[in-house]
């Protein structure tokens, strides 16, 4: 799915360069789930930014499906971006006067769905984050795991084949959270995404396939438990994450309905440019000031 070489990114901070990125390879295959983890201020989220084609490197190459991010014009990135990748971040960063539907309508109107087509697609969707009784509520009278719920749906309706998650649960009690990460998980699983989570928690980075570690710009991987891919190729095969998962980590079984089966023949390739950044409306990181610590010498 992805193939990165020698990726660095600066950031120009007054006087002074930020490397926020300085040298990162990394190939990610179709369907694996990658988790990120590293302390904070240290290019996870720059990381993801430039693989979710919202930023591009300094310098390197971002292969995405064969093309390079990197060298695509702006337009093109801005479809890709559209149609294939999906983000849910640790703000959700849902429109405050868009009902719950509405925010994930929006994720498809760039891509010219019809307004019946797109409304009965985000219904499903919100039906498969177990928020169907929940359409017309506004993100402020959601809890903050419902609303994060919203982000997944939204991020998902448009059947992406990747799903970059930025912190998505760094907001959240202790049981929304792992709720939350069962939620991506099942999906994960059952739409066969290429999936990067960005965590501190280490708990959580534990259930991905693979785990890097981002450290002064850099990535770096940690060895896999024995037995740890194997058992996550048997649960893409069988459904079941029953061999050495406790049960109290499983996730939720939800109903996924056939989304494919409501894809209208007009939205397969086309899209409105216009419309093109209405489901981003404000990318933040809330970390990113805290700490430059990262200089050129
Ligand atoms: P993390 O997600 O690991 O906390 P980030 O990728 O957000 O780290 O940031 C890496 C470094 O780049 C930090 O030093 C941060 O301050 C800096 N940085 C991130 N975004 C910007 C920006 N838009 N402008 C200037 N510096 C930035
Ligand atoms: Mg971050």
């Amino acid at each position: 799915m992805y193939k990165l070489s020698a990726v660095t990114k600066n950031y120009q901070k007054g006087r002074s360069t930020v490397a926020a990125l300085r040298g990162v390879d990394l190939v990610i295959e179709d369907g694996e789930w990658l988790a990120v983890q590293g302390p904070t201020g240290h290019g996870k989220s720059t990381l993801l930014q430039i693989l979710g084609g919202l930023d591009r490197p300094s310098s390197g190459i971002v292969e995405f499906d064969g093309r390079d991010l990197a060298q695509l014009r702006e337009t093109e990135v801005t479809k890709v971006r559209a149609q294939s990748i999906g983000f849910v971040f640790q703000t959700f960063n849902l429109i405050p006067t868009l009902s719950a539907l509405e925010n994930v309508e929006a994720a498809l109107v760039p891509l010219r769905v019809g307004s019946a087509a797109r409304q009965q697609r985000a219904t499903m969707a919100l039906e498969v984050v177990g928020l169907g009784d929940r359409l017309r509520h506004a993100p402020g009278e959601l809890s903050g795991g419902q609303q994060q719920r919203v982000a997944i749906a939204r991020a998902l309706v448009k059947e992406p084949k990747v799903l970059l998650a930025d912190e998505p649960t760094g907001n959240l009690d202790e049981d929304t959270r792992d709720d939350i990460i069962g939620l991506l998980e099942t999906m994960w699983r059952e739409r066969g995404l290429t999936m990067v989570l960005v965590t501190h928690d280490s708990s959580i980075a534990r259930r991905a396939q693979r785990i890097g570690v981002m450290k002064n710009g850099r990535l770096g991987f940690k060895q896999p438990r024995p037995g740890q891919a194997a058992r996550f190729q048997a649960a893409r095969a069988g459904g079941s994450l029953s061999t050495g998962t406790p049960a109290d980590l499983e996730p939720p079984r939800l109903q996924a309905p056939d989304l494919a089966a409501l894809k209208g023949s007009d939205l397969d390739s086309e899209v409105d440019e216009a419309h093109l950044d209405s489901e981003l409306p404000d990318f933040g990181d809330p970390d990113s000031e805290r700490a430059d610590t990262i200089t050129f010498d």
